[in-house]
């Protein structure tokens, strides 16, 4: 059978138009993960710079999209900022079913708008509006504008901005999607930015027909009731991954104030169970998905000027929890949320810039920097400095904050703090769990823990055994590609089995696909690390900073010579993948 391509909707900025095409062939990139390689592959000057105009920025869907419960993410594909490579980033929110619902398996942006613009795109629908106006406007109250804008189709509509961060190509700025949702790490809102793009609207006013398959009905049936009634995702919805807190820290596995420990009698404050207990206002869900593991907390603060409150809710789960709490040494609950706000507001990557701050805190604390540096005193656990310093942050105050903002390494190179500073590849997330997690992330493709069980590894296992370790790295993160490329929220990995994907598949009517499913993923696997070292990734040059080596655990200290090992192994199996 002559193979089915994806329709892409191509966006040239500069010029003002776009075109659908043609493109790829259904069972060999999938979709997701997979379609985003390839169309960077195709579309992607690896030698420009990241911010270059003509770089694409791609979102894409996949076959599953809204189909099934919990395939409810967007990926996006884009030269990095953070470090000039290929990068790929999820979100969740409405996006992925508005997409589909406007019939489009991927958008791919190009160019540079003459002025600060937003992108609305529907089924019969493609405008470049001018919002020259909204420069300089915060997250929140760009999507206020352009609700205002765009009144039409609200229940299938998705909004995409960028605040102050991506205008200023803050190099981890990120893009907010709707509501609580985000096109999160290395710097996505920065090619926004650079794009002269502030919003993206997409209108999905199609309505399309349940699949046809006469077995549809009862593998959807089979795969919903596993994810409600098993409690395999009861852990997600209930406290969330918040859980992890108390669990980490009694593990002294929990990063905090800049990775000086691993665990604090102060998590009694700022646990899941706090959270629960004193901040907790409603959980929300993604489009599709029944589980609802949002959590979304209460912001109560008095007005400075009088005797009124002002509300806000703040979603949070573990990873903010420990990069703009923990990690700041913050010991009150609702303190982390007034952070995470700012840092919403602004829209610039939450772990990302927690993490920047803790390290200057401690750069603060060691005299490599002073207040003409940090214009606001930086000390851990002072959530009104740290408030002040998120707005200099997304707004590059002065040459400090412009060098924080092109990330931690950056700045620790220019101020002689590289011994401290916690960057695996990109500043660490939440796991002070060991070697195996340390290289997961330093030499992961997206330098993510979501790219590989890295830190679950480390906890189940004493041995040193380095090729164990790596090679189930390699095998994880082929898994978890094929679920990407589908494109499945990874909190299902459980219930999307290697055969449960390929029975949705079939059920579908996509046997070729279901067949294809293990060699597309591993192909994809290949196509997005060509697509890395292409751009220059030098696995063998991969640092881990001083700290991770100081830092105790449960096991102790961090092994050199394990920790050099896994490099060199790893580094060897992803040079035999690109060359296979
Ligand atoms: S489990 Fe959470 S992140 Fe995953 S799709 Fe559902 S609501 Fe979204």
């Amino acid at each position: 059978m002559p193979a089915e391509p994806f329709r892409v909707l191509m966006v040239d900025l500069t010029r003002g138009r776009g075109e659908y095409i043609n493109f790829g062939d259904k069972n060999e990139h999938l979709g997701g993960s997979g379609l985003a390689a390839a169309l960077f592959a195709a579309y992607a000057d690896v030698s420009a710079p990241a911010l270059a105009p003509e770089q694409p920025l791609i979102f894409a869907i996949g076959p599953l999209t809204g189909c099934y419960p919990l395939m409810s993410k967007t990926v996006c594909a884009f030269k990095s900022p953070y470090n000039e490579q290929y990068a790929e980033s999820h979100a969740g929110g409405r996006l992925a079913l508005s997409l589909r619902f406007a019939g489009i398996d991927a958008l791919v942006i190009r160019g540079r708008s003459p002025v600060l613009s937003a992108l609305a795109v529907g089924i019969r629908r493609l405008d470049f509006v001018d919002v020259h106006f909204l420069r300089g406007f915060d997250v929140f109250t760009t999507g206020k504008q352009l609700r205002k804008l765009h009144r039409s189709g609200a229940g299938h509509r998705s909004t995409l901005r960028i605040g102050p961060a991506g205008e200023n190509q803050v190099a981890y700025a990120c893009i907010n999607v709707d509501t609580y949702r985000h096109f999160g790490r290395l710097g996505s809102g920065a090619v926004m930015g650079a794009k002269n793009l502030k919003a993206i609207v997409i209108d999905g006013g199609k309505s399309l027909p349940a699949p046809a398959g006469k077995d549809y009905p009862d593998v959807f049936k089979a795969i919903y009731d596993q994810v409600v009634d098993s409690g395999m995702m009861k852990k997600y919805h209930d406290l969330g991954t918040p859980e992890n807190l108390l669990a980490l820290n009694e593990l002294s596995a929990l990063p905090w104030k800049n990775l000086q420990s691993t665990k604090e009698a102060a998590i009694e404050n700022v646990s899941g169970e706090a959270f629960a207990r004193d901040l907790l206002l409603r959980k929300a869900a993604c489009a599709g998905c029944p589980v609802g593991c949002i959590h979304v907390g209460l912001l109560r603060e008095k007005y400075a000027a009088n005797n009124d409150y002002l509300y806000r809710q703040v979603s949070y789960d573990y990873e903010p929890l420990f990069a703009d709490g923990t990690m700041l040494g913050i010991t009150s609950a609702s303190g982390i949320l007034a952070v995470m706000d700012e840092i919403e507001r602004q829209g610039v990557d939450c772990m990302s810039a927690g993490v920047a701050l803790a390290w200057a805190t401690e750069a603060a604390q060691k005299g490599a920097i002073g207040l003409a540096e940090t214009i606001v005193p930086l000390a851990f656990d002072d959530v009104a400095g740290y408030r002040e310093a998120v707005r200099h942050l997304g707004n590059r105050t002065n040459e400090f904050y412009r060098l924080l903002g092109q990330g931690t390494m950056v700045a620790a190179a220019q101020y002689k703090g590289e011994d401290y500073a916690c960057v695996l590849g990109q500043e660490m997330s939440g796991y002070a769990t060991g070697e195996v997690f340390y290289i997961s992330q330093a030499m992961g493709v997206r330098h993510s823990h979501l790219d590989s069980g890295g830190y679950s590894y480390d906890q189940k296992h004493t041995d040193k055994d380095a090729v164990k370790a790596i090679d189930f790295l390699v095998a994880d993160e082929a898994d978890r590609v094929a679920l990407t490329s589908m494109v499945s929220c990874l909190f299902a990995r459980n219930v999307y089995t290697p055969e449960t994907l390929g029975r949705a598949l079939s059920a579908m009517g996509l046997s070729g696909m279901a067949e294809n499913l293990g060699k597309a993923a591993r192909n994809i696997q290949k196509l997005r690390w060509k697509n890395k070292i292409d751009c220059g990734f030098k696995p063998r040059e991969v640092k881990i900073p001083k700290r991770f080596y100081e830092v105790t655990n449960w096991k102790g200290q961090a092994d050199p010579a394990y920790l050099e090992e896994l490099k060199t192994y790893y580094a060897s199996r992803i040079e035999a993948l690109v060359s296979a």
